[in-house]
């Protein structure tokens, strides 16, 4: 009962907003519009038009009431003293008052929009902004490539250690990740040292710039890893005997007491041979890539005979690599790289493709300010199809293209020796 007298009043007063009038157009007056040549007679619905101001974008106008179906006006509310258009209208619209707000460029924590206008009068809503939706993170090795936020794996395993200077990583724990990126802080404090890291099916894992230390078999129960991303190569920064930096160190290792090349242990994949005692080390069967963000002293070496790898990923300048192996290189300082020290030979690296920050090159592009390319910097590069070599460049030194044999055109205003390529390109 309470609810059907409420809708009455509601009903009340929205009439008492908005008066409807009913008027019968009879055949007194202007009779022709309202129908009656066809014999039916129109009853104007008359409803109320208050006064308007102008605004931005319409006219304003006095009070008069409209018929909703004929859409004549009038100025009583019997419908009897019809109003010509002109005199409904007694203001032009204002326009708007426009001011220019500049590009906000999307952030994956905010919306952004293209350069847009609105108008500053009060009441106005003109605008023609159109908003630009957030990104999404685009996390590569725990880090987002568009803002600051991180995506470090969780439930890893941390012991302090015993200096209370930094955690070092101790187990897996509850992370059942099958990317595995160890964060760099742990309770505030630096992540120094992985002693043990294990997650079934794991295919990556990312190591932080802040460790030091990453122990022998460190990753020795990784047998399903894929790819691998470091900042050095082997034991710790400060290499403290040879052993103990060759890369497949943290895999775990053991003296091999058969003669290598002769039998070849099930899982061995890095030798290390010298006079008197041989070891092999256990670098997961399906390891394909490895990155190094920060320290790659000594690469060459370290990574010696590791022809299981397809691609090796430096994030970091390179001056030094190239012993006896063969596998895609990507390097992101080409201009270091050029100026390295490398060795070219039948047995030594070969550069099965060319990348640049993990991109294939077809069209290499030594950059300005290179003075010198090294022996066999470029040694056996493929798919490099187009060379340019800027003027700062005043020694290519022999074999830096050899074997480039997909090279069709080498821009260069000085001229190159045989001695740089075996295969000439066909110029
Ligand atoms: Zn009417
Ligand atoms: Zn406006
Ligand atoms: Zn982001």
């Amino acid at each position: 009962m309470k609810k059907s007298f409420a809708i009455k009043i509601a009903s009340i007063l929205l009439s008492g907003m908005c008066v409807f009038q009913l008027a019968a157009c009879e055949t007194e007056g202007d009779s022709s519009s309202d129908g009656s040549e066809s014999g039916v007679v129109h009853t104007h619905t008359l409803s109320y038009q208050a006064a308007q101001a102008a605004t931005c974008d319409k006219d304003g106008h006095i009070s008069y009431w409209l018929c909703g179906d004929c859409g004549k006006a009038f100025e009583d509310e019997n419908g009897k003293k019809e109003l010509d258009a002109s005199k409904i209208k007694n203001e032009e619209a204002l326009g708007h008052i426009l001011e220019q707000k500049a590009e906000q460029i999307p952030t994956c924590s905010n919306v952004g929009w293209a350069a847009y206008e609105y108008c500053t009068r009060e009441g106005c809503t003109y605008t023609t902004y159109q908003q630009q939706d957030a990104l999404f993170h685009n996390f590569v090795n725990g880090e987002c490539t568009n803002c600051d936020a991180t995506s470090y794996s969780q439930g890893l395993s941390f012991k302090l250690n015993s200096e209370k200077t930094g955690y070092k990583l101790v187990g897996s724990g509850t992370c059942e990740d099958t990317c595995v990126v160890i964060p760099s802080e742990y309770n505030g404090l630096p992540v120094t040292e992985i002693e043990e890291i294990w997650c079934q099916g794991i295919k990556k894992i990312v190591v932080p710039k802040s460790v030091q230390i990453i122990k022998r078999e460190a990753f020795q129960l990784t047998w399903t890893l894929e790819e691998i991303v470091l900042p050095f190569l082997g034991y710790s920064r400060t290499n403290l005997e040879p052993i103990s930096y060759y890369f497949g160190f943290i895999f775990g290792y053991e003296k091999y007491e058969g003669k290598i090349g002769e039998e070849v242990p099930k899982g061995v994949r890095q030798y290390r041979d010298n006079q008197s005692v041989s070891y092999y080390y256990k670098i997961p069967e399906n390891l394909k890539r490895v990155t190094i963000t920060e320290d790659p002293t000594d690469a060459s070496e370290k990574l010696n005979s590791c022809s299981m790898l397809e691609c090796i990923q430096f994030d970091c300048p390179v001056q030094d690599f190239g012993t006896n192996f063969k596998c895609a290189v990507s390097i992101s300082d080409v201009k270091t790289w050029c100026e390295g020290k490398y060795f070219a030979g039948e047995d030594r690296t070969k550069i099965t493709e060319l990348l640049i920050n993990g991109e294939r090159v077809t069209n290499l592009v030594i950059p300005e300010g290179t003075k010198k390319i090294k022996e066999g910097a470029f040694f056996s590069c493929k798919y490099v199809e187009t060379l340019t070599i800027p003027d700062s460049v005043y020694t290519v030194e022999r074999k830096a293209f050899y074997g480039g044999n997909t090279l069709k055109t080498v821009n260069y205003s000085r001229t190159l020796s045989s001695e740089v390529w075996v295969v000439k390109p066909s110029l």
